[in-house]
């Protein structure tokens, strides 16, 4: 079984973000920080274009700082700015303002130049489902705006938020539908809960984690079952020590449906510790020997 998505849907909703799109002077695309490369919408720069774009390195604090970093590199190299931010607890938020009015610093004094009063910078929170949206424009919001109360009689369609004097910040996001030519890349967003778990083969998924826990984290993996496998370990073998574990045996076998409960939960709840999804060796080799 493969994940698979639904054209339609898909392409419902970058119609709409095209849309919004068009209103914006820069545009904010948020990622996972545990997996920055397979949370970001490769195909940004055809449907943004000529806008200024920022990516956000968002859940900063649940990711492996030192692999993290690399993908930061990686993306300022291609030309992004790249911020990192804990939008769940209002961590580096302004900086992003900074960056947006860093950006846009040089189209506003041509303005000024000509004499046109700028208006305020336009900008939109774009991304995948589940990296932080929603969180990051009510925390900056709340951060910003004294008093966002909704005044009587304003329909609640679509809003400019104030920011500051020079800022506004469209109220909903725009949300990408995940693209992946990679089944890898799509594990990766069913993990970060980018992808419906009903959609999404989870025995595939949790033997998946195993594959990347054992070849980055793998004393986290021991440290949290009290497990003792090596690297070289068979990723079924590996999951069934874990149901050993855990889980008493049914008729006899391993109780492999709880046991990949377990692994993606542990996941979702941070049991393994900070943790990089991406790894940037074995995703850039890739990279290259697809070139070839
Ligand atoms: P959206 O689908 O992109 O709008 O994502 P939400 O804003 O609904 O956030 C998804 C989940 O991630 C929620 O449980 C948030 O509390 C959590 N979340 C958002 N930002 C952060 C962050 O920076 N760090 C952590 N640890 N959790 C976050």
């Amino acid at each position: 079984m493969v994940i698979q998505w639904f054209p339609g849907h898909m392409a419902k909703a970058t119609r709409e973000v095209k849309e919004k799109l068009k209103l914006v002077d820069i545009v904010f695309e948020l990622v996972d920080a545990r997996c920055p490369l397979s949370s970001h919408n490769m195909y940004l720069d055809e449907v943004v274009k000529d806008k200024k774009k920022i990516i956000i390195f968002n859940k900063i604090d649940l990711c492996d700082r030192t692999e993290t970093a690399k993908w930061k590199n990686y993306f300022e190299k291609k030309g992004y700015t790249v911020v990192y931010t804990d939008a769940k607890n209002s961590n580096n938020l302004n900086k992003v303002i900074d960056k947006a009015k860093e950006e846009l610093a040089e189209k506003i004094a041509r303005q000024v130049a000509k004499g046109i009063k700028p208006r305020a910078i336009r900008s939109m929170v774009i991304g995948v489902p589940n990296v932080g949206k929603s969180t990051f424009i009510n925390k900056l919001i709340k951060k910003n705006v004294a008093n966002t109360a909704n005044k009587p009689g304003v329909t609640k369609k679509q809003q400019w938020l104030k920011l500051n004097k020079d800022i506004e910040l469209l109220d909903t996001p725009g949300i990408l539908m995940p693209k992946f030519d990679n089944q890898e890349i799509g594990k990766k967003l069913s993990l970060i809960g980018s992808i419906k778990d009903d959609i999404t083969p989870l025995d595939d998924v949790s033997l998946y984690l195993i594959e990347l826990l054992k070849q980055s984290y793998l004393e986290n993996m021991n440290n949290l079952y009290k497990i003792d496998v090596t690297a070289d370990g068979e990723n079924v073998f590996i999951m069934e020590k874990i149901a050993d574990k855990r889980f008493k045996k049914i008729g006899g076998d391993y109780d492999y449906d709880s046991t990949i409960k377990l692994l993606i939960q542990d996941f979702r709840t941070q049991k393994f510790g900070l943790i990089t999804l991406d790894n940037y060796n074995d995703m850039i080799n890739e990279e290259v020997s697809d070139e070839n």
